[in-house]
This record gives structure tokens, C-alpha cells and sequence, in this order.
């Protein structure tokens, strides 16, 4: 796309960070016809992280929840520039991002990108609250690479321990699996893992299958905060029935390459484990972090502040933020949320290409009547861009044995469900949530395959 329209206005560069949740829902609502577009991402596809979680035992395979970014590009109506690079560091002042090639070696590149408006939605990293160990011992659900990573680990660790004799210690260590993290992440993936466990491995290794323990550390008093009560309380008896050993008010302090060191009440206690999957939410990533510290008006350290227009405080003009990578009050790290914002920037984009060419059109006029007739329809246009409105459409978790739990918002009216039909709402709920009907076919036929077949044991 040439870098004027037509009439000799400018076309703007509009660079988007990231290929996630936000940045994937602006690409796809974006008349790219209005600006030059770049998109900036280390990772060349989207992935809908709300099936993670099934992927490490193989209920829902990888490749069926990704989907290129070049798919996605290609259906938009302009060009849009695809670099698969991570940005180091943004400057509001001069308005470049340096970018780094994923790829390294004779191809590898490093450049500035000018922006007209840039987009942070580079979502945030698993926090880890700088407990000693953690990084180095621990497994994250958080990306492909992770679920394979915790597989990898699983199925090694089952091998091994079929090897050694069932009064060994470190067969009873090998098939402890320990989950630190109550929210969803853990509990789902606790879940997954106690299902596999029942119904797949004891078909192939029966008596081995019986050792294997899953824990569940949670350091508040329940699991799930965000559910109601009665749906916390609902998925924590399920868990114990489900012989996952839930320990809540169980901080964990400290982790080494074989166990870890829990505190309950005052009491410390070591637990062994053969695999740890830490999942206690998020922390901003290194390219926020050094953009925070450049503005005086970013004073936190949970996230990008913005405004109700998603605009990054301090670099209003250019510079917005959506997702994981964002602190607002109310506004929660979900799918959900990054979704809507990436959707709604995509219609303020639209309005702030009419009132750029506005702009323009006011420096290239000398009648003073024309200039503010102009003015008066630019200021009406900007009046037009109302603040960004969360519509919580409510929250889903899958907790085991084919039973999940829905806190749902319709208008002012609340829903709480549980069980297995609300399982069955779940799998619908996601399917439709899919990025394309590819994914749906896919994910579809995953859960078929599986109630049909089992899922594969196979590393
Ligand atoms: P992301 O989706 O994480 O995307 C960030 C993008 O930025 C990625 O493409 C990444 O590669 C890219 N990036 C990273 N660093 C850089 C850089 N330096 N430069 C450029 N690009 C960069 N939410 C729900 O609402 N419902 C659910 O059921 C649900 N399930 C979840 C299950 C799991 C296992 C996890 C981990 C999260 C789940 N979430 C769920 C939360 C949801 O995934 C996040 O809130 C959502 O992904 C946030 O979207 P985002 O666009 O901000 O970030
Ligand atoms: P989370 O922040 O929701 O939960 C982390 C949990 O870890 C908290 O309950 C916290 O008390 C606990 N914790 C922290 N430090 C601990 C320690 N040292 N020892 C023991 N427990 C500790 O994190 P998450 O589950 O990774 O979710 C991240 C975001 O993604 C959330 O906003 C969540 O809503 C969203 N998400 C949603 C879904 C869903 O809707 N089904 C699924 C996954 C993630």
C-alpha cells in the first residue's frame, strides 16, 4: 500500500505488537486499507489458550487450538507486513520500536520501526513472585512449547518409574505431580491430568496408575476467586472425589529439582514432586516493564496504565495497550476482555483515520470558513469515540470427570451452573469461541477421537 491515498493524504503506520488474544481480535475487525500495517510478533500464530490446559495429556492435540498468523493476514481487505520478531523496546518520544528476528544466525535482523500509532498487546509472562527455584525447576502453561514441555516430562517420569520397584521412594517421587496455583490455569490443568490418569493410563498400567498423585496448592483460603461461592465450593468437592489432593492455605516458598517447600499455617512442610506446573498468574513483560519505566505517569508495577480509551498513560496520542500486558481497574487478564478491547480499537482506528484526514485537509486549506467547518466536524468526530465498555458475558471452568462449572452474566440476570451439562455448555461455548472453522472441525474431532480411541500415551 503506497504511503499517500489518492487524494494526497498520508497513510499512517499503525504497528501492532503482539498475536495474541487483542492484538488477533483488532487484526481481524481492521479495515487495513486505511493505514500501513505492521504487525510484530514472535509467535506466527494465535493460539486459544482456553484449551491449553487439555493439551499436555493429549485431549486436545496442539495443533488443533493454533492458527497461522498468514491465514488470518491473509483474509484482511488491505496488506498488512508480518515480522516475526520481539519488540525490545518502544520510544513514545521518537515514536520507533526496535524490533529483534526470532531467527538467529546470518539471517537474523534488528531494526527500528517509525509508528504513527502503536498498539501494545504483548499480554504479560507467568509471575513467579520471585520465589527461589522456580524458574529453574518449574514447568508454565502458558505457551505451546510449555504443554509440550510438561508432557515431555509426564511421560518420562511414568517410564522411569515403571523401571523401579513399587517400595522405591523415587518411584512414589516420580509419579508425584504437583500444581501450585488455585485459579483456573491449575485447576483445569489438575483436572486434565487426573482424568487422564483414570481413564486412559489405568487401561494400559493399571497398578502404576494407582501411584500416581496429583496435589493441588492453592495459598488462599479457596480455589477459584473469581467464581461464586457456590461454584467454588462445588468444584472443590469434586476435586477431592476426584482423589486430587487439594491443599488450600498452602503458600509455597520455596522449590528445588526434587521438592518443594510448602507453609500451612505457620508449618513448614517438604513435598516431594516429579513434575511442578506453576501457575500463579501473570507478571508484565520485560518490553513493558522498560516502556513503564520511560513515563512518569506509569507508577505501577501490575501492568500498562490506561485510560477508558485504552490509551497508555502519558503517550496518549500514539500509544495504546490491551490485554494481559494492561492494568485498569475492573478490567480482569482474560480472553474475554482482550477480545473486546482488540475489537473496539479496531472501530476507533476507523473513526481516527476520518479525523487524521480531517486533519490534513485543515493544513492544506487558507479559507478561514472552510478551515472551521472542518474543525467543527473533526471535534464531532472525536466526540464520537466513546470509552471503552467491558461486557462480562461471564466466566467457564472444566474441573474433571466431564463436569465444569459457569458463572454466567445475561443483562443484570447471574446463572450459576455445574455438573455435566454444564460440561457439554462448556465444550459448545468454546467450540463456537474457536478463531475459525478449522480450529472448530479440529478441536471437534480431538473430542471425538478421544471418547472413541483414549488419548495416545505416546511422548
Ligand atoms: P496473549 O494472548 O498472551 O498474546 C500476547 C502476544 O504477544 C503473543 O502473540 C506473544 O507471542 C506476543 N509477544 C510477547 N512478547 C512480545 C514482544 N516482546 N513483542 C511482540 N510480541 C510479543 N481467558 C479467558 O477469558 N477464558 C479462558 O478460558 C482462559 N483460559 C486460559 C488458559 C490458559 C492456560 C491461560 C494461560 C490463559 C487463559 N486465559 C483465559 C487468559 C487469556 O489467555 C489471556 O487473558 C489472553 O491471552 C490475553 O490476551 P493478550 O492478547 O493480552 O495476550
Ligand atoms: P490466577 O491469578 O487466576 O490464580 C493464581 C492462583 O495462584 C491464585 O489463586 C493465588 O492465590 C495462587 N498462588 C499465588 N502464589 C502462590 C504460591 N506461592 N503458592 C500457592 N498458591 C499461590 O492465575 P491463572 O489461573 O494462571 O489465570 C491467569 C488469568 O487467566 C486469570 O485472569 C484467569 O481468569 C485467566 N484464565 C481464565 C480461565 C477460564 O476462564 N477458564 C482459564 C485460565 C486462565
Amino acid at each position: 500500500q503506497g504511503a499517500v491515498f489518492s487524494d494526497g493524504s498520508p497513510r499512517k503506520t499503525l504497528v501492532i505488537l503482539g498475536t495474541g488474544w487483542g492484538s488477533i481480535s483488532l487484526l481481524k475487525n481492521l479495515d487495513t486499507t486505511l493505514y500501513n500495517v505492521i504487525v510484530v510478533s514472535p509467535r506466527n500464530y494465535f493460539l486459544f489458550t482456553p484449551l491449553l490446559p487439555s493439551t499436555p495429556v493429549g485431549t486436545i492435540e496442539l495443533k488443533s487450538i493454533v492458527e497461522p498468523v498468514r491465514s488470518i493476514t491473509r483474509r484482511t481487505p488491505g496488506e498488512v507486513v508480518y515480522y516475526e520478531a520481539e519488540a525490545l523496546d518502544v520510544d513514545p518520544r521518537t515514536k520507533t520500536v526496535k524490533i529483534k528476528s526470532v531467527e538467529s544466525g546470518e539471517h537474523a535482523y534488528e531494526m527500528d520501526l517509525n509508528y504513527d500509532y502503536l498498539v501494545v498487546g504483548v499480554g504479560a509472562q507467568p509471575t513467579t513472585f520471585g520465589i527461589p527455584g522456580v524458574f529453574e525447576h518449574a514447568s508454565f502453561l502458558k505457551e505451546i512449547p510449555d504443554a509440550q514441555d510438561i508432557r515431555t516430562k509426564i511421560m518420562n517420569n511414568i517410564e522411569r518409574a515403571a523401571t523401579l520397584s513399587p517400595n522405591d521412594p523415587e518411584r512414589k517421587r516420580l509419579l508425584s505431580f504437583v500444581v501450585v496455583g488455585g485459579g483456573p490455569t491449575g485447576v483445569e490443568f489438575a483436572a486434565e491430568l487426573r482424568d487422564y490418569v483414570d481413564q486412559d493410563l489405568s487401561k494400559w498400567m493399571p497398578e502404576l496408575s494407582k501411584e500416581i498423585k496429583v496435589v493441588l496448592c492453592e495459598a488462599l483460603p479457596n480455589i477459584l476467586n473469581m467464581f461464586d461461592k457456590s461454584l467454588w465450593k462445588y468444584a472443590q468437592d469434586l476435586l477431592k472425589e476426584e482423589k486430587i489432593d487439594l491443599r488450600i492455605n498452602t503458600m509455597v516458598k520455596s522449590v528445588d529439582a526434587t521438592q518443594i517447600t510448602t507453609k500451612c499455617n505457620d508449618k513448614l512442610e517438604e513435598l516431594p514432586y516429579g513434575v511442578l506446573v506453576w501457575a500463579t498468574g501473570n507478571a508484565p513483560r520485560d518490553v513493558s516493564n522498560s516502556l513503564m519505566n520511560k513515563l512518569e505517569e506509569q507508577n505501577s508495577r501490575r501492568g500498562l496504565l490506561i485510560n477508558n480509551k485504552l490509551q497508555l498513560l502519558g503517550a496518549e496520542d500514539s500509544i495504546f495497550a490491551i490485554g494481559d500486558c494492561t492494568f485498569y481497574p475492573g478490567l480482569f487478564p482474560t480472553a474475554q476482555v482482550a477480545h473486546q478491547e482488540g475489537e473496539y480499537l479496531a472501530h476507533v482506528f476507523k473513526k481516527q483515520h476520518k479525523i487524521d484526514q480531517l486533519s490534513w485537509q485543515i493544513q492544506n486549506v487558507r479559507d478561514s470558513s472552510e478551515i472551521a467547518r472542518l474543525q467543527t466536524k473533526k471535534d464531532k468526530l472525536n466526540a464520537q469515540i466513546k470509552q471503552f465498555e467491558y461486557q462480562h458475558q461471564g466466566a467457564l471452568a472444566y474441573i474433571g470427570s466431564e463436569k465444569a462449572i459457569a458463572d454466567l452474566a445475561i443483562g443484570e440476570s447471574k446463572y450459576r451452573l455445574a455438573g455435566s451439562w454444564t460440561f457439554w455448555f462448556w465444550k459448545s461455548s468454546y467450540l463456537v469461541m474457536c478463531l475459525t472453522f478449522r480450529n472448530r472441525v479440529l478441536v471437534a474431532l480431538d473430542w471425538l477421537k478421544v471418547s472413541v480411541l483414549g488419548r495416545d500415551s505416546s511422548v
